[in-house]
């Protein structure tokens, strides 16, 4: 029955395969000459098939898992440098008509206040992002034909890339919306979106369809198969994630990574993104009342292994987590962080009283982008606004060569520096930008290319003179 190859949800994602990964993760996680052979393809940095990686997710011994994190540290390293890419979520309406039963969007909430944002209040927010330094968002909606349809989402892409508020611009448009037809996906790559991202909650079927009771949400073969849907419709990076808190999550593990080798297997092109968020408190939403939570050291030893695993993939992790959690996760092998997010419709002009709030869910880590910046940096990390390889074609299969190949400190180290530049010249604070002008002194040094560095040094004194959005 399984078959990554499979275009059928219930074949690629086989609930047998799963839960025989399971078994054999448990019968060798204590077996010493399997985990050596396992780490020893690990370190060649190509990759974990689900059951090596499921091997590795159960051991529980010390040592071992100090080795993965480690190899963790060197693969995030290998592939994408000290950088880190910065976004905001930027919540559009909470209309929904699913019945998702930890979303407080669910359409049985009657207390939440609804809203979707106009056109001009759009604009409005979207100015509030530029101000803080943002090029980067992740577009999201509830599920809703009536309130939300494509030609709104469409509308409202188009408003975000036109706002130039200052020095400020949107570059990249990510979207985080429900699962569509391959029709939609079509118009959502011509409007020029970035990645496509939609979390899978959970890829047990039938804790699905409980957790999914009613709405167009519940059918588990139309949402599991979303990403091939996307790619048919020309939309080549898209970003998968399970909500760990739901179910199990060794079976999620495993069930991530068969999604990955099935986008792969089909499309030639794994995930461009993983997010791993876990289930918060939220309107009508107790976290505890779910089974599944699990603690920060097992959090960790997810990222760490997602991270081995697929080693080109994108990791992102949101402000659902705290500073601490977020430093640990950084080392392990997270990519792309938010920062100074609000998930209320609205909330980044008016921010809300959490009493009469329209959020999707509390937020743990509540700096403001240059908090979080200037941490970064203090953290020996390189903040970076690039939104450079869409807008270059690097897409698909041309962004994983470019990743697999090695060539980040030629491509997206020098964009990374040129566009913290921009924001420390537009808006950092004093002490943020004294930070960041030493780091990066400190980074240019690091580009291998003589004629890419001096590429990048003239266009360092360009920014300063007010010049703006240089790429490599
Ligand atoms: N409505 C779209 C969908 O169904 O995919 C867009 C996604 S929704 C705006 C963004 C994500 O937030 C969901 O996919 C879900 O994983 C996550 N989410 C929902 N409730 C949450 C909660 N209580 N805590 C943390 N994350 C939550």
């Amino acid at each position: 029955m399984y078959d990554p190859k499979s275009l059928k949800a219930e074949e690629f994602i086989d609930h047998g395969e799963v839960l025989e990964t399971l078994r054999y993760a448990e019968e060798n996680c204590g077996n010493r000459e399997v985990l050596d052979s396992i780490l020893a393809k690990a370190r060649l940095h190509k990759g974990l098939t689900h059951r090596e990686a499921s091997v590795l997710l159960a051991c529980e011994d010390k040592e071992i898992v100090a080795q993965v994190e480690a190899l963790a540290r060197e693969i995030k390293q290998a592939y994408y440098g000290n950088r880190i890419v910065m976004f905001a979520p930027l919540y559009l309406s909470n209309y929904c008509v699913n019945g998702c039963v930890y979303c407080p969007y669910h359409y049985k909430n009657k207390h939440i206040p609804r809203k979707k944002l106009t056109q001009e209040e759009i604009a409005r927010e979207v100015m509030a992002l530029q101000d803080m330094g943002h090029k980067r968002l992740a577009i999201e909606t509830g599920e809703d034909p009536v309130h939300n349809p494509i030609e709104y989402v469409l509308e409202s892409i188009k408003t975000i890339y036109g706002v130039h508020h200052k020095h400020g611009s949107i570059r990249r448009v990510n979207v985080n919306i429900a699962a569509t037809t391959v029709e939609n996906y079509r118009k959502l790559k011509e409007a020029g979106i970035g990645t496509y991202i939609l979390f899978q909650e959970t890829y047990h079927k039938e804790s699905y369809e409980t957790l999914h009771p009613t709405g167009p949400k519940h059918n588990y073969a139309y949402h599991t198969e979303a990403m091939d849907r996307a790619m048919e419709g020309g939309i080549d990076d898209v970003g998968l994630g399970v909500l760990f808190g739901l179910e199990l999550y060794k079976y999620e593990f495993a069930a991530l990574l068969m999604h990955a080798e099935h986008l792969e297997a089909v499309h030639g092109v794994g995930p461009h993104t993983i997010s791993v968020p876990r289930i918060k408190h939220a309107d009508d939403i107790d976290p505890s009342a779910f089974d599944n939570g699990i603690d920060d050291d097992t959090f960790c030893k997810i990222i760490a292994c997602i991270r081995v695993a697929v080693p080109y993939t994108g990791m992102i992790i949101s402000t659902r987590e705290g500073e601490e959690v977020r430093a640990r996760a950084l080392e392990l092998g997270i990519s792309q962080i938010s920062g100074a997010s609000r998930t209320s419709v609205g909330g980044y002009v008016e921010p809300e009283d959490e009493s009469e709030s329209s959020a999707q869910f509390d937020v743990s880590d509540k700096r403001t982008l240059d908090e979080v910046v200037c941490w970064l940096m203090k953290l020996g990390n390189v903040p970076s606004f690039c939104t450079a390889c869409y807008r270059e074609g690097r897409t698909g299969d041309r962004f994983m060569s470019l990743c697999k190949s090695m060539q980040i400190l030629n491509c997206c180290h020098p964009n990374a520096l040129m566009t913290l530049k921009e924001y420390l010249m537009d808006y950092a604070s004093p002490v943020t930008r004294l930070i960041g002008e030493e780091l990066i002194r400190k980074e240019l040094p690091r580009i291998p290319n003589e004629k890419i560095r001096q590429f990048v040094e003239r266009n360092l004194e360009k920014i300063e003179k007010g010049e703006r959005d240089f790429r490599v």
